[in-house]
């Protein structure tokens, strides 16, 4: 049993075909596959998705992207609202991204406190997205009171010393199809961390990992980031796949799979 704790299933990506990927992913025993929102809009879709299939899970999120101003009020009432529906195991994906030159950081620091804050006030695990903003994550993790919050760093892109930090705080790290590229500095933190710290996921559409590279990516590739982990570890990949569904039942507080 594989899991894919990030796949945007929902995007437009996949209206051509979804029921095909969904087949595909089946047969190649995906058990759980969590669909993340970015703003309000895609966290419905991700809910009305979940609704469909028991596998799938969503989350209310606010990706960084979203952030480029302040964000009104409205928004979060509307997310909040989003949060408390059937299916929701996560409030993500959210956090910092200091990647493209246009980016806000006041106001992403703002959105990114405001939805902690929700997921804290319903107890919900947090889908952290950070991308060139390690200190100011860390930071804000600290000042938002992180001994209350749980959850996980999704497609981790950081160093060793970074995975302890998070860790540190009680967060897991996911890691995404970029594992299987060759210049990938992600062995060295799969082999530094226990299995208990360690998720899978596509992030699909995006980052196809090896043999799939340049592609659409989708679910069924989950596989392939499993295997990579459970050879890096030196694991039969059913040992590997199991701890890490393990992991995912018990961060998203989920039925066992
Ligand atoms: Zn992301
Ligand atoms: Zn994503």
């Amino acid at each position: 049993m594989f899991v894919d704790i990030h796949c945007h299933l929902s995007f437009p990506e996949f209206d051509q075909d979804r029921p095909e990927v969904i087949e595909r992913l089946q047969k190649s025993m995906i058990s759980l596959l969590i669909d993340p929102g970015t703003d309000v809009a895609t966290s419905r879709k991700s809910i009305e998705l979940a609704l469909r299939f028991e596998f799938i899970y969503a989350n209310v999120g606010l990706h960084p992207h979203e952030a480029k101003t302040p964000v009104s009020e409205s928004v979060f009432e509307e997310l909040a609202q989003l949060a408390q529906l059937r299916k929701v195991v996560a409030i993500g994906e959210i956090g910092l991204d200091y990647h493209y030159p246009d980016y806000n950081p006041s106001a992403q620091q703002a959105a990114c406190r405001e939805m902690l804050r929700l997921a804290r006030s319903l107890d919900l695990p947090v889908v952290i997205h950070c991308r060139d903003a390690w200190e100011d994550m860390l930071h804000l993790l600290s000042e938002e009171n992180h001994s209350a919050l749980r959850g996980v760093m999704h497609c981790f892109s950081g160093d060793m010393e970074i995975a302890n930090a998070c860790i540190r705080k009680g967060f897991k790290l996911s890691i995404p199809g970029t594992v299987t590229y060759k210049r990938s500095l992600l062995p060295e933190v799969i082999r530094g961390v226990s299995l208990d710290d360690l998720l899978t996921e596509t992030d699909a559409p995006y980052l196809a990992p090896v043999p799939h590279r340049g592609k659409r990516n989708e679910p069924a590739y989950v596989r392939n980031v499993t295997e990579a982990i459970a050879s890096i570890r030196e694991l039969p990949l059913d040992v590997a796949a199991a701890g890490i569904a393990r992991n995912a039942v018990e961060l998203f507080r989920l039925p066992a799979l």
